[in-house]
């Protein structure tokens, strides 16, 4: 596809007619949600999208409504222009980039919770956050009506709250869930990577460096959650200012593991942590993913 043929839309309902018109037509339509500020991890994602449907969509949209008060929502980097010829580039048909007042007009009401999965590791720390993402994901399925939504395992959490979601409420969709992309040395990428000065981020280098070293444990036979969570933790406790958890928890349910258990089979790892004012997320699946900087990890 061209330059030529991407078009930005801003309108949902202008979406929704031409999303309608391809599916009429029997277009298999692919939709990636994003904040923007793109880099290659949400690529990898937008390359899925173009590879396994007819129409493939990209949202851009800073969702108010998951950043708590106090949170980045209002210097979250923003450069639709950039991030529009990087979708260009990759022939994406179209680009949803709503303003805040087309999705949520003023009496704007109605919100998703997914209880459970919500409540612990980031959902302890965020208020409110998943609320906002169930939320704008289900708008954002409304509008576009796509066949397949492609996520990032970055967010590991979300992609299992609207995998509840879309099975709870008999959503006519199917999720995919895309490996973790990460610069060599194995920080996951992230716009607000933008934030870390050359000192942050090597401090920030700490969660992956840290998920690297339960791997390496796990792989020596090592199934004690203390062991593989303390493996973890050491490293962020280390260089990070903040520690909001470092946690083991079954990869499907979430559901946190006690130090004292043993690993019953793949054991998900997600870290929070804070260096100066950024906060970064990463996880790993032990048992499931390749270890963070290694040479079989995508860039
Ligand atoms: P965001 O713009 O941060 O809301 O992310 C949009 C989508 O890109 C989400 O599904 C994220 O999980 C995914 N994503 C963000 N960072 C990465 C990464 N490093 N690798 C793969 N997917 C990512």
């Amino acid at each position: 596809m061209s330059a030529r043929e991407t078009q930005i839309v801003r309108d949902p309902s202008k979406l929704r007619f031409l999303t309608d018109a391809a599916r009429l037509s029997g277009d298999r339509v692919g939709l990636v949600p994003t904040m923007g500020a793109l880099h290659s991890g949400h690529l990898s994602l937008v390359d899925e999208a173009v590879r396994c449907c007819d129409l493939a969509v990209v949202s851009v949209f800073v969702n108010p409504t998951q950043f708590g008060p106090g949170e980045d929502f209002e210097r979250y980097p923003r450069d639709l222009e950039r991030d529009a010829a990087a979708l260009c580039e990759r022939g994406v048909a179209l680009i949803f980039a709503p303003e805040v007042d087309a999705l949520y007009p003023e009496g704007h009401s109605t919100s998703v919770r997914v209880s459970g999965l919500s409540a612990g590791l980031c959902g302890a720390n965020r208020p409110g956050h998943f609320e906002g993402v169930a939320t704008i994901v289900t708008k954002l399925f409304n509008i576009v009506g796509p066949c397949r939504a492609i996520f990032g395992r970055k967010d590991y959490q979300q992609l299992k709250v609207i995998e509840r979601m879309v099975a709870d409420l008999d959503m006519p969709v199917e999720v995919a869930g895309l490996p973790t992309v990460r610069e060599r040395d194995g920080l996951a990428l992230s716009s607000r990577n933008a934030y870390l000065s050359a000192e942050q981020r090597a401090r920030a280098l700490s969660l992956s460096r840290g998920l690297a070293a339960a791997h390496a444990l796990w792989r020596d036979g090592e199934r004690s959650v203390g062991a593989l969570r303390e493996a973890a933790l050491i490293p962020v406790q280390r260089s990070a200012d903040r520690v909001d958890y470092v946690t083991a928890a079954d990869p499907q349910t979430l559901f946190e593991l006690d130090d004292g258990d043993f690993a019953p089979g793949k054991l998900l790892i997600a870290a929070a942590a804070r260096v100066g004012p950024t906060r970064l997320i990463d996880n790993t699946v032990l048992g499931e993913d390749s270890p963070p900087g290694s040479a079989s990890e995508e860039e």
